[in-house]
């Protein structure tokens, strides 16, 4: 009886030994699987680089876009989300022209007879003196801002403070600003801003520089801290969507634009940089497409001069900076090459030169 009960004792304690054994042996297998979620995936392929780290700086010229000219701006390739397939209706752009009193003739007068008349309705030109013959002669929307006709910054955002109050009221839905120096291709202008939509947040131009500029943050801030942010450089022309534009509102409209910029301190293509840039966080898509003098125009391949959507000329004692194409004028006759650009966008012109072999009878 005894030994039995041993032998009893013996067997339950060697199966027990045997259970805690299996047990340990199920133990990683009764575990729940790793949930696949929480492994760090890897980054989208069209997630943008930061605003201002070098890849940003190279991407400007790498990841062009063949059709729109531009590299993706916004966050998380929002760009593919902005497509919009309807094309915009011309009177659905608003066009400001900085000029200067002292240009009306010099500069002005070209753009007139030239790419401004095939957009009358849609160019408002922003000057700072009266000229009511020219406003009646050719029937333009000519502002006078009664801003100070001096080349300070002060004027400048003068200037640029009454365009964007004017575009606001317009109810358009693309702005788009140059400068008296500037030919616009129509076409396009009207193609590139097809490709977005207007209610986006949209910041289209050329930066001047191959890095983002740097400033004291005043808005923000005190100042102590500095802030980094691209800027198109507004003698190349650059365009901001409706959706964007209100956005911009506490800081651009009704005289707001003149105060912003006087607490950063810079011109006025920067301040929008800034506004758009740094204090909406949205990005500057940059595009190919809008030329200033400050680049070498006679670089640009003749045969894309057309597919541009806007040219200048000249610069600081440089009148040989201008494009590189051959129409019907010589440069003698038109030295900014804009009537030979005008002439071959729009052959029908009265004043063009028409071709001299006609086979027509
Ligand atoms: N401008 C102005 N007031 C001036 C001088 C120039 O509004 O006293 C305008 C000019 O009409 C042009 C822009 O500022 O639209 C840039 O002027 P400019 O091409 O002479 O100089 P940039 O800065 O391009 O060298
Ligand atoms: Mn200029």
């Amino acid at each position: 009886m005894h030994l039995a009960s041993v032998g009893i004792s013996k067997f339950c304690f060697l199966f027990s030994l045997a259970f805690c054994g299996l047990l340990l042996l199920l133990i990683p297998a009764l575990q729940p699987p790793t949930r696949q979620v929480d492994q760090p995936q890897p980054r989208p392929h069209t997630q943008p680089a930061r605003l201002g780290s070098p890849q940003r700086v190279r991407g400007v010229f790498r990841e062009m876009d063949s059709t729109t000219g531009t590299t993706p701006g916004g966050k998380g390739g929002q760009l593919s989300s902005f497509r919009s397939r309807d094309p915009l209706d011309f009177k659905d752009i608003f066009i400001a022209v900085k000029t200067t009193r002292k240009y009306h003739k010099s500069r002005l007068e070209l753009l007139i007879q030239t790419w401004v008349s095939q957009a009358k309705e849609q160019t408002y030109i922003f000057t700072d003196g009266e000229d009511s013959e020219l406003q009646r002669r050719t029937g333009v929307n000519l502002i006078n801002t009664n801003c100070s006709a001096a080349h300070t910054r002060q004027a400048l955002c003068c200037k640029m403070s009454v365009e964007y109050d004017k575009f606001i009221e317009s109810q358009k839905k693309w702005f788009c600003h140059v400068d008296d120096d500037n030919y616009v291709i129509l076409p396009s202008l009207r193609g590139l801003l097809s490709s977005y939509h207007h209610s986006q947040d949209v910041y289209l131009g050329r930066p001047s520089l191959d890095h983002p500029i740097e400033a004291a943050e005043r808005v923000k801030s005190d100042g102590s801290v500095s802030v980094k942010f691209w800027f198109a450089t507004g003698g190349a022309g650059f365009c901001i969507s409706r959706g964007l534009a209100l956005k911009m509102s506490p800081w651009a409209s009704l005289g707001n634009f003149i105060s912003t910029a006087e607490k950063i301190r810079l011109p006025d293509d920067c301040t929008i940089g800034y506004i758009i840039e740094a204090l909406l966080e949205v990005t500057l898509t940059h595009t190919h497409l809008f030329h200033s003098h400050l680049e070498n125009l006679q670089k640009l391949p003749t045969d894309t001069v057309l597919e541009q959507v806007t040219l200048s000329f000249g610069g600081f004692e440089n009148r040989r900076n201008v494009v590189s194409i051959v129409g019907g004028f010589s440069l003698a006759d038109d030295p900014t090459r804009f009537k030979t650009v005008h002439c071959l966008l729009y052959p029908d012109t009265n004043w063009c030169p028409k071709p001299k072999h006609s086979h027509i009878n």
